[in-house]
């Protein structure tokens, strides 16, 4: 569903703001997204946005170790990746209004200035920070005609960096008291060294809040454990909540079990209530059925994902490839499988080619996600020949794709240098180049926000495997890429048995590529991640999980 209507007769707007306690990365984005799911199931138009206080205009420029994925909007923002959470909990598309960073805030304001916007007045900290914030906000809201939007603020309450937004929110709910609401989603430790839970660390994220002005209506307790009844009523004396305010968020295997659990704790009631709406009944077998089906998916289905973007320190972030990871496990519950990720470096495979194979057999699936540069690229490359000569199922986005390309190049078309142009712009065969569109921009090192982005259609040829699994003639899907597969190469890979099932309707980019004599062999230059959903699985991915089903 396009949210592109901006209706100026407006119903009435009301906003929960959901900022965080403790730590960050307890799951504030998913309780976020699972609370609006509730709402939606109750009938409201429900939105919500994702504020990340950073001074970077948008994260498209973020090495994705120190960010983790870059999730990419239909209209082409390239943001945070719990704007992916929402889209897959709350089922529809998004668009750039949805996300906000400080340098979009500043930027706006240091614009505004430059063109004499302030007429002449000093622009000060508060209230012009605070009020280019709301009105954001009231525009996102505006644009999906919500009833309600949740504005989740990164970070935690006490961070220097969130203070402007928490005045946001107090200035808001001082213009509208009936119709803010504040939801602080707190972490509760229990030390191994103590056993027990431990409510005082949250009882300090109040008086932060506090400290701004605001009050929390909510307090949703994340812990490994359920809160129990003292520990509610301590919370709710000491931080002047009452204790029906104080829901128990524990630990579940699986996000998607978060809206059932939070439905069971009466926290979307408890939203309705105090914002005032009447009470419908809630539309909700959906989820359960879904988490049934999950645990009910038992037959394992293993799928090798190759990527670099894996280590900070000592912890291995699969963050960076958040929405493959969601993709893989909508089509395998589809097809009642229980996905099983292996996460390969491909520079593992570049120091020790010999374990490739051996990596390699055990996987039913294999996938090579998008990329950036040349590290780790042969670990790739020998991948996707494995792939390719030992029948194994393999989907490839964006990189995988060009890089497949390459693979093709070298080994069956024998040209030992053939490449990309973003590794090396002096090869004598560029099979996959810059777009044209693209190399004044490089020139200018016009980096941010600057490449192919958002949704594109892509025509699907009659009689390929595409076509077959999109059931469609023409789709649209989203991008981020620079190069493309080079169209004066066209002929001699279709000599290969490479049909490009997938172009833009003017011919130009080639945007799927399958081989012929292949179980599954299938590469997209867009990134089918990001469009699939728990309820409505990407169809590339479905076809690669039937396919990995049937490998022995
Ligand atoms: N680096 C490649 C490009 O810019 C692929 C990008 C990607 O995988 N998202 O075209």
């Amino acid at each position: 569903m396009k949210q592109t209507r901006v209706k100026t007769k407006s119903r009435r707007r009301t906003t929960i703001f959901i900022a965080g306690g403790v730590m960050s990365g307890v799951g504030k984005g998913v309780t976020t997204a699972s609370l609006g799911a509730l709402l939606k199931a109750r009938g409201l138009r429900v939105t919500a946005v994702k504020i990340d206080p950073y001074l970077n205009v948008d994260p498209g420029t973020l090495n994705p170790t120190e960010h983790g994925e870059v999730f990419v909007t239909q209209d082409g923002l390239e943001t945070d990746q719990d704007l992916g959470n929402y889209e897959r909990f709350l089922e529809e598309d998004l668009s750039r209004e949805n996300s906000m960073t400080s340098g979009m805030v500043f930027q706006a304001i240091l614009n505004r200035e430059r063109s004499m916007g302030y007429h002449g007045k000093t622009v000060e900290w508060v209230p012009d920070v605070p009020l280019e914030i709301i009105s954001r906000i009231k525009r996102a809201a505006a644009t999906a005609d919500a009833d309600v939007t949740i504005v989740e603020i990164g970070g935690t309450v006490g961070e220097y960096q969130n203070l402007l937004y928490l005045e946001a929110c107090r200035m808001m709910r001082l213009e509208h008291p009936k119709d803010v609401l504040i939801g602080l989603v707190s972490f509760l430790p229990v030390p191994s060294s103590i056993g027990e839970m431990k409510t005082k660390p949250t009882q300090y994220a109040v008086r932060s809040l506090n400290e701004a002005g605001l009050q929390p209506d909510l307090i949703i307790c994340r812990s490994a454990y359920p809160i129990d009844e003292p520990r509610k009523r301590k919370l709710s004396v000491s931080c002047n909540v009452a204790p029906q305010d104080v829901i128990a968020a524990p630990d579940v295997d699986t996000i998607y079990a978060v809206p059932t659990k939070l439905e069971k704790e009466g926290l979307a009631d408890r939203v309705i209530e105090k914002l005032g709406f009447k009470h419908t009944k809630i539309d909700g077998h959906k989820w359960h059925d879904l988490v049934r089906n999950i645990h009910a998916s038992t037959k394992p289905v293993k799928i090798g994902v190759v990527g670099k973007y894996f280590s900070t320190g000592d912890f291995t972030l699969s963050d960076a490839y958040l929405s493959v990871l969601e993709a893989i496990k909508h089509a395998s519950w589809a097809c009642h499988r229980k996905p099983e990720i292996v996460w390969l470096n491909s520079e593992d495979f570049e120091r020790h080619p010999e374990t490739v194979a051996k990596e390699l057999r055990k996987l039913n699936g294999l996938i090579i996600p998008g990329g950036f540069g040349a590290r780790g690229i042969n670990g790739k490359l020998l991948a996707i020949r494995y792939a390719r000569e030992h029948k194994l199922p393999y989907l490839g986005l964006c990189y995988g794709m060009q890089l497949a390309l390459v693979e093709m190049a070298r080994d069956e078309l024998g040209w030992k240098d053939a490449n990309t142009t973003e590794i090396d712009p002096d090869t004598k065969h560029p099979v996959v180049h810059l777009m044209d569109e693209q190399l004044k921009k490089m020139e200018d090192k016009n980096y941010g926000g600057t490449m192919r982005l958002g949704d594109y259609p892509c025509v699907l040829k009659k009689g390929t495997k595409a076509r077959e699994l999109y059931q469609a003639e023409i789709v649209r899907e989203r991008h981020r890429h620079r190069y493309e597969a080079n169209p004066d190469y066209r002929k001699e890979f279709e000599k290969l048995g490479v049909v490009f099932s997938g172009i833009s309707p003017d011919d130009k980019l080639a945007e799927i590529m399958e081989l012929k004599h292949h179980p599954f062999f299938m590469a997209s230059q867009f990134h089918p991640e990001f469009t699939s959903r728990p309820f409505r699985p990407n169809p590339l991915f479905l076809g690669l999980i039937k396919a990995a089903a049937k490998k022995k």
